[in-house]
């Protein structure tokens, strides 16, 4: 069992393509940190560097307290899991488990051992004498992981191991993983471009784009307080809905306004706001679907409530059984989403009243994307 520092850690691709910049991470033995971002955002790049399979081109990385920049992976005490299983089809899936040990001159008998402990643990035990063709794709990809168990690393890395998988099978194998990662007790480092898996699973996540670190956080810290509008639109599902607007005080009130109206703000953040310079004050509010509340007002033919404040016309509706998610339209033709309860009963067309929930509302900066409160 080991932590893991990266420092300042670069990758420069020979063809000059940046694709990691200045990467500082400390990772403590026994964490879950997934790597999560959208595809090219240098992810696997990191993953890669980590495990020794691409050179680092600048940068310190330490697995415990030895610096492995020039480490060969066999000698890092990591192990690796792929997306595509990576199992030697020529071999049962028992050698395929045994074969690091088997490399390392490990005796046969404690290589059994280790066989039958990583083969209890994933409920293997029947399918070890079978070939990898002869299982589907779940079956392999846990061989795949007894094999990583038996190498008994300080360290497990995975990319994107569950994407050969179906839905179901993809949410049944992430609590085995999840599972494995609290009777292991090890460190694991995962990487995904689904943001479900990664909030799900890890105990940690690092959000990347373009090469950069965004964020690093527990999954309640990255969905309550994002830093900016990347990782406040990356993480959550519809995602987070972005308006323009700014500060306005009226008659001792600080309120957003928007192009579809007003909403009064919490008096905590009036001393911030005020604070603000005048060219501070355009702003972009962020808020999450659950988050907006909507009130049923009027169908369209009816509609006598033409100038009040935060309408919006339904879109589209659409029952997911559990919850209901609206789209509405809030005039001047953007979209939102709100995430309701499926006993508010609304119907295309009709035009509703949107209340942002105040405690759950994030401004961002117009440019600079930061988060401002
Ligand atoms: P995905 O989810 O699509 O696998 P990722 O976030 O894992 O994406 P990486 O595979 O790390 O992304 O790639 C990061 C960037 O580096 C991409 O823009 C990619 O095109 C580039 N890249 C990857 N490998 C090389 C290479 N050998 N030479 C040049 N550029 C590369």
């Amino acid at each position: 069992m080991a932590g893991l520092k990266l420092e300042n850690v670069n990758k420069i691709y020979p063809n000059g393509f940046h694709a990691v910049h200045d990467m500082n991470l400390e990772i403590t033995d026994n964490e879950f940190v997934v790597f999560v971002g959208p595809s090219g955002c240098g992810k696997s790049t990191a993953l890669r560097m980590i495990a020794g399979l691409e050179e680092i081109s600048s940068g310190e990385l330490y697995i415990g307290d030895r610096l492995v920049n020039n480490v060969s992976p066999k000698d890092r005490d990591i192990a690796m899991v792929f997306q595509n299983y990576a199992l030697y089809p020529h071999m049962t899936n028992y050698e395929n488990m045994a074969f690091g040990l088997k490399l390392r001159n490990v005796p046969k008998d404690e290589i059994d051992k280790s066989v039958q402990y990583a083969a209890e643990i994933l409920g293997l035990e029947n399918l070890l004498d079978r070939k990898p063709r002869e299982l589907s794709g779940g079956q392999r990809q846990r061989i795949a992981l007894g094999r990583a168990i038996v190498r008994d690393p300080q360290v497990f890395l995975m990319d994107e191991p569950l994407s050969n998988l179906d839905a179901k099978l993809r949410v049944q194998t992430r609590a085995e993983i999840s599972k494995l990662h609290q009777k292991l007790k090890t460190t694991f480092i995962y990487v995904t471009h689904d943001q479900t898996e990664a909030m799900t699973m890890g105990t940690r996540i690092v959000v990347l784009k373009d090469g950069y670190v965004m964020q690093v956080d527990t999954p309640t810290n990255l969905y309550d307080n994002p830093k900016n509008m990347f990782v406040a639109g990356f993480i959550g599902s519809p995602q987070m809905n972005f308006i323009e607007g700014e500060f306005v005080e009226e008659s001792g009130d600080l309120y957003f306004q928007y192009h579809g109206g007003k909403v009064m703000l919490q008096n905590e953040k009036a001393a911030v706001i005020r604070s603000l310079k005048q060219s501070e004050k355009k702003v972009i509010l962020g808020i999450r679907p659950e988050h907006l509340e909507v009130v049923v007002k009027a169908s369209k033919e009816n509609d006598d409530t033409e100038n009040d404040s935060n309408q919006a016309l339904v879109e589209v509706t659409e029952m997911l059984g559990s919850e209901t998610y609206l789209f509405l339209n809030i005039k001047q033709n953007q979209s939102i989403v709100a995430r309701v309860e499926p006993s508010v009963k609304v119907a295309v067309n009709d035009t509703v009243i949107i209340n942002p929930r105040k405690d759950k509302m994030h401004f961002f900066h117009p440019e600079t994307e930061e988060s401002l409160l």
